[in-house]
């Protein structure tokens, strides 16, 4: 009872927060870019513990389930789909509402986030996942490396047997020690939530400047924004519900600070410490799944990001006034999904994987130009569905280990009688 009313002052104070941070940042624009600092204070807090607490519970979540084969297919399969069938959506939308036929097209040149990735392909994300020098990788931010190293460490601890015992106990030790922080962080995230939200809207120049802007856009964020609707509140709870057998409404509020924090932050990476013990404290999904595939899903599983590239290039070829057909509609599609894929955990990312999808069907990446002045707002949107479809895949990834379980125990007492 005392914690279902702490829990419900922090979501009261969340709310407040967003709100605060919008009427600040929207009317006093100075003032909200002055208050900055408690956002900045909040987002450091959170990339300062998550790096040791991807490697610390991924390296736990080996050692302990094993063989992670299995669950990392089961994992990747669900990945596929969710974000299929994102992108899927972002193609039927744009195509109906068009938001780029008519629109006149006016880009600057080469924006400064894609200057020097021109030449990006898919190989290049690929060489980046084994990282020659691990305080690099941890610096800068490329958690998709240390994923890999974890994996790694983990397996060969396993591989050492009752040698590694000690290491067990010290790493869960350390993990206990990592919660508490992230536990402390929270406690700041009406805070923290409000002064990222006063500053960025500061930043843009205040709510009549963004107003504009997203009126200028008005088609484009529009169809955005319809199909993240679409995805985060029909699709993933239909999942949840059928697959996971959980509650939408009871499991979304359990993970509301997540994904307020993913609006607040647009950064899955950094959201992470809060996704995870929203996922695995509250929603009570086992920790052996929870510390695996949470992390992964923050690096790869990007349902939101992969129904905005699919929107945003399509969106540039109807400007240009080029009809994409069939079989580039179908190039959208792929190479969107492996956009999301490669894309990081952090801010704007989505924009430079862009390259991928506009040089396989042959579009000018000027055209970037066209949607750069929103990007930072649509950012956060599509963020915050990229964090709940994490924490949907934890659900639907525990309920099949569960099931599991029982019918490997049903068979074991068949064997026995
Ligand atoms: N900001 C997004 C994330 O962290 C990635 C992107 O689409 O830019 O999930």
């Amino acid at each position: 009872m005392h914690r279902f009313f702490k829990r419900n002052n922090l979501i009261i104070g969340i709310l407040m927060g967003v709100l605060l941070g919008g009427i600040v940042g929207s009317l006093f624009p100075e003032t909200g870019t002055k208050l900055g600092f408690l956002g900045t204070l909040f987002l450091n807090a959170l990339k300062m513990i998550v790096i040791p607490l991807i490697i610390v519970s991924i390296t736990l979540s080996i050692m302990k389930v094993g063989n992670i084969g299995s669950l990392g297919l089961k994992a990747l399969a669900y990945y596929l789909v969710t974000t299929a069938i994102a992108v899927f959506i972002g193609i039927v939308i744009v195509t109906i509402i068009q938001p780029g036929v008519g629109s006149d097209v006016f880009t600057g040149g080469m924006p400064e986030v894609i200057k020097g990735k021109e030449n990006l392909r898919v190989v290049h994300l690929i060489q980046t996942l084994i990282t020659p020098n691990l305080f690099k990788s941890a610096a800068e931010f490329q958690i998709l490396p240390l994923i890999i190293v974890s994996i790694i460490f983990g397996a060969a601890f396993a591989s050492l047997g009752k040698e590694s015992k000690l290491a067990l106990d010290i790493l869960n030790l350390i993990n206990k020690a990592i919660m508490k922080i992230v536990h402390w962080i929270i406690i700041f995230t009406p805070i923290g939530i409000f002064g990222l939200i006063a500053n960025r809207l500061g930043l843009a120049g205040g709510g009549s400047e963004v107003m504009s802007l997203i009126m200028e856009l008005g088609k484009y964020v529009l169809s955005v924004i319809l199909g993240l609707f679409i995805h985060g509140f029909f699709v993933l709870p239909t999942i949840l519900f059928i697959f996971a057998k959980r509650n939408p409404i009871d499991y979304i509020s359990k993970l509301s600070e997540a994904i307020f924090t993913a609006f607040a932050t647009a950064s899955s990476s950094a959201t992470l410490p809060i996704t995870m013990r929203g996922v695995i404290d509250d929603a009570k999904i086992s920790q052996k799944i929870g510390r695996f595939v949470l992390p992964l899903g923050a690096t790869i599983n990007m349902d939101g990001t992969a129904l905005y590239e699919a929107v945003a290039v399509i969106f540039i070829a109807q400007s240009y006034g080029i009809q994409l057909g069939m079989g580039e509609l179908i190039i959208v599609f792929v190479t969107a999904n492996l956009a999301a894929i490669g894309a990081a955990g952090i801010p704007e990312a989505g924009l430079v994987t862009m390259v991928l999808v506009l040089q396989a069907v042959g579009l000018p990446l000027e055209g970037i130009g066209l949607i750069l002045a929103v990007d930072w707002l649509l950012d956060r949107f599509r963020t915050a569905v990229n964090v709940w479809g994490d924490c949907v895949g934890a659900a639907v990834l525990d309920r099949f280990e569960y099931d599991e379980t029982i019918h490997d125990e049903k068979i074991s007492l068949a064997g026995s009688g």
